[in-house]
């Protein structure tokens, strides 16, 4: 339960998002995701605006926010951008890793610079032949005196090519049964053998770079396997893909709302037949629809990230937050394409880019086939017949 002294830092954190958003982000995110241009400015003062840790402990130099409110700080950028909150995404993901599961002394190494942005970046886990059944990956490090060698290629990170620190999963036993075993997960800084080997050109989510990383002979102290044991790589990793969900969940919200917003402020200025469309029942149905899907998306949304604020397991709550808000976020940017009429499908508008950032939401971050098997897993586990 939050106290007032919580909901009023929230209210302060998100006014002054809000801010920067509308003056900083709204007039040039238009050029910068049309040219697909990397927002350097843009990043430089979500540095200083402390987001890179806002999930970082306060006394790692975090401004330590609950994931309830980081939920709304990634809504409300959506709304305008969902690139953006990309680039603080898996960067998190991985800097809760190290949070958790790390030693102390890679906490004190790796927080305060991950928290500033000096040292940023994200997470490689996916494969070019593997990317749901993670327990597949051939990245694989060998252990030499005190260091691993890691040799593999990673496909789709992103930040992969302005990031210089990423959180790796790889093979330490390719042998071990069952596979999750013999994995573990790396915190692998830019340097010798390691490669950005190509920029990955996408439909949408422009601005924001996806790689292909490849790692050959890549030397990487033992000191930075986190936790300092192997073996617990994927289910470290697992932990903080169900924050990684609740942040795409929110994503959806925004999106989904972004959508709705567009098409309420349409349907009163297009007239057709003497009448603004608004006042057309066909349009109303669609309206009335997007936007029960949109609160219904941001209630899931809210309850998940409560959950896993409380510290409880919440892969179950996660999986349907992302499921339910990035299908709402999908069908919302083709109703509002559809109430734009002819416009909606002209560069101008802002639909086109909603409906081409769309589907990322249902792939990234377990596809929505893989979230429906964890919630049904879930439901099974806990009601044993
Ligand atoms: C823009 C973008 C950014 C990304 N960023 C990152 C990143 O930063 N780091 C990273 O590691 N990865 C990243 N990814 C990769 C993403 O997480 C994977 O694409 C995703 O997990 C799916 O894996 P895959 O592409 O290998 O598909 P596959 O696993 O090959 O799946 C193909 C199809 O089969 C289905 N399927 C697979 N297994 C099952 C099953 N058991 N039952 C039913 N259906 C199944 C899937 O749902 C999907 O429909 C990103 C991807 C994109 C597009």
């Amino acid at each position: 339960m939050q106290n007032h002294h919580d909901s009023t830092d929230e209210r302060l954190i998100l006014d002054s998002v809000d801010k920067f958003l509308a003056q900083e982000v709204a007039p040039v995110a238009w050029q910068l995701e049309h040219d697909d241009t990397y927002p350097i400015e843009i990043v430089e003062r979500m540095k200083e605006m402390g987001l890179f840790g806002c999930l970082i402990d306060p006394q790692y130099g975090g401004l330590g926010l609950s994931t309830s409110t980081y939920v709304k700080i990634i809504e409300h950028m959506s709304r305008v951008w969902m690139s953006i909150s990309g680039i603080i995404n898996s960067h998190l993901i991985m800097a809760v890793c190290v949070q958790k599961f790390g030693t102390q002394a890679q906490k004190d190494e790796f927080l305060p610079r991950f928290a500033t942005g000096e040292l940023r970046g994200g997470i490689a886990l996916t494969e070019p032949d593997c990317g749901t059944d993670l327990q597949a990956v051939r990245t694989l490090a060998k252990k030499v005196d005190d260091h691993y060698i890691i040799n593999g290629n990673k496909m789709w990170v992103s930040n992969g090519i302005e990031g210089n620190c990423f959180a790796l999963l790889v093979k330490t036993d390719p042998k071990a049964e069952p596979r999750h075993r013999g994995m573990s997960l790396f915190l692998a800084q830019k340097g010798p053998g390691f490669e950005v080997s190509r920029k990955l050109e996408k439909l949408g989510y422009k601005g924001i770079d996806s790689a292909e990383l490849v790692f050959q002979d890549y030397r990487v102290s033992a000191d930075h396997l986190i936790g300092g044991a192997e073996g617990r790589g994927l289910q470290m990793i697992l932990g903080g893909l169900e924050l990684g969900r609740i942040n795409v969940a929110a994503r959806g919200v925004g999106l989904a709302q972004a959508a709705l917003d567009e098409s309420v402020k349409y349907a009163q200025i297009r007239k057709t037949f003497g009448k603004p469309i608004a006042e057309h029942q066909a349009i109303q149905l669609k309206l009335g629809d997007m936007a029960t899907r949109t609160e219904a998306a941001r209630l899931l949304t809210h309850k998940a990230a409560e959950s896993f604020d409380r510290g409880e397991r919440c892969d179950m709550e996660a999986g349907m937050a992302k499921l339910f808000a990035t299908e709402a976020a999908l069908e919302n940017s083709m109703q509002a394409m559809r109430i734009h009429g002819g416009y909606g499908y002209s560069k101008e508008y802002l639909v086109e880019r909603l409906y081409r950032d769309a589907p990322l939401l249902v792939i990234g971050e377990g596809t929505n086939e893989l979230q429906r098997i964890i919630i049904a897993k879930q439901l099974i586990e806990r009601n044993p017949a």
